[in-house]
């Protein structure tokens, strides 16, 4: 229930109270509250990708069909869906972000142990 709190509220997805987000679009590089890096490697958000390709998906083909059911012109058609992706792409880039770390969090945790193992595990190797 708070996770699904910190989702709506985008928060972070590790201690569930700093922001995302520091404007429209640009994210926190870390958690403002408890410091964790959001980008945990290279290309980390390419899965959020998916997330907002099938949220997309799932807002638009409603649209779409009502729009086809009324008999709508296809430039009309066409000029409703492009401003209905534009009026929610914001949206969907945010979520589909903050729902790839929240996700990813639930699969693979990681805290304060997460990184004293991987410290561990460094030392080992080097
Ligand atoms: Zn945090």
């Amino acid at each position: 229930m708070k996770r699904l709190l910190a989702i709506l509220a985008q928060r972070c997805p590790v201690c569930l109270q700093g922001p995302v987000f520091r404007s429209l679009l640009a994210m926190y590089k870390s958690c403002p509250h408890c410091g964790v890096l959001y980008e945990r490697e290279h290309g980390y958000f390419l899965n959020a990708m998916f997330i907002g390709y099938a949220a997309g998906f799932l807002l638009l083909v409603p649209s779409a069909f009502y729009l086809f059911w009324i008999n709508a012109s296809i430039p009309f058609f066409a000029v409703i869906i492009i401003l209905e992706t534009l009026l929610l792409w914001p949206l969907i880039f945010r979520y589909s972000r903050v729902l790839w770390m929240h996700m990813d969090q639930v699969l693979d945790p990681r805290g304060g142990e997460d990184r004293e193992t991987r410290r561990q595990e460094d030392k080992k190797i080097g």
